[in-house]
């Protein structure tokens, strides 16, 4: 299977276009998304709406928990929590209630699985090779790679050889009995100083991860 994973769209909807029209060019089986598809930007429901139109496999963020009011916005900072508190009361009854379905964690095939901040904890995140260190011994043994978001930050850590990628753009094999974190960077809200969408492609049975940018975004 060959998995398009985006994360961090923050209700940036001409982003999530450019992006989708990008990966329908790439051949994509199925696309999946990290999470934190509100907050922030102008279009929580158009987002929401093409989330669900595509049949896009999600999980929930930071950003949906507050939206939906099962975790408390008083830690965001003063712009997040002002802009999460506005999507809430925009969001509609039906996008709600599918952003409170969300899963906190999604398997992908075998040995992959998908959360948004750290493994089953969508607020704590990855910002290190310690960070990175901790979360591998957390995975089920049977995980080889694990994707996530949270960070905007597109960033390959792998366990044993820390940090491997932190580019804009490249190919990431996987080395038999390696094991994997990968973050694809941020749709709506890239915090790389690169003002480009960003996404990352995984293949499963070339065992390649390719993080790229490049969605023609300005
Ligand atoms: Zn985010």
């Amino acid at each position: 299977m060959r998995y398009a994973i985006i994360s961090d769209i923050h209700s940036n909807l001409p982003a999530l276009q450019a992006v989708l029209g990008r990966i329908d060019s790439l051949a994509v089986d199925e696309i999946i998304c990290l999470g934190d598809i509100v907050g922030y930007n102008a279009n929580p429901n158009e987002c929401v709406k093409l989330i669900r139109d595509r049949n896009i496999k999600s999980i929930i963020g930071n950003h949906e928990t507050r939206a939906c009011g099962t975790a408390s916005a008083r830690g965001f900072n003063p712009a997040a929590r002002k802009a999460i508190e506005w999507t809430s009361s925009l969001l509609t009854e039906e996008n709600l209630a599918f952003l409170n379905s969300l899963p906190l964690t999604l398997d992908i095939g075998e040995d992959a699985l998908a959360f948004h901040g750290r493994f089953k904890d969508v607020d704590s995140y990855i910002h290190s090779e310690t960070d990175a260190k901790y979360v591998f011994e957390e995975l089920p043994s049977s995980t080889s790679i694990a994707f996530f978001g949270h960070t905007h930050l597109s960033r390959v850590y792998s366990q044993g050889k820390g940090l491997i990628f932190d580019g804009s753009s490249g190919t990431v094999k996987i080395e038999e009995g390696e094991r994997l974190l990968v973050n694809p960077g941020s749709v709506g809200q890239p915090r790389d100083g690169d003002p480009r969408a960003s996404f990352l492609l995984y293949d499963n049975r070339e065992r390649e991860n390719w993080p790229l940018n490049g969605s023609g975004i300005p």
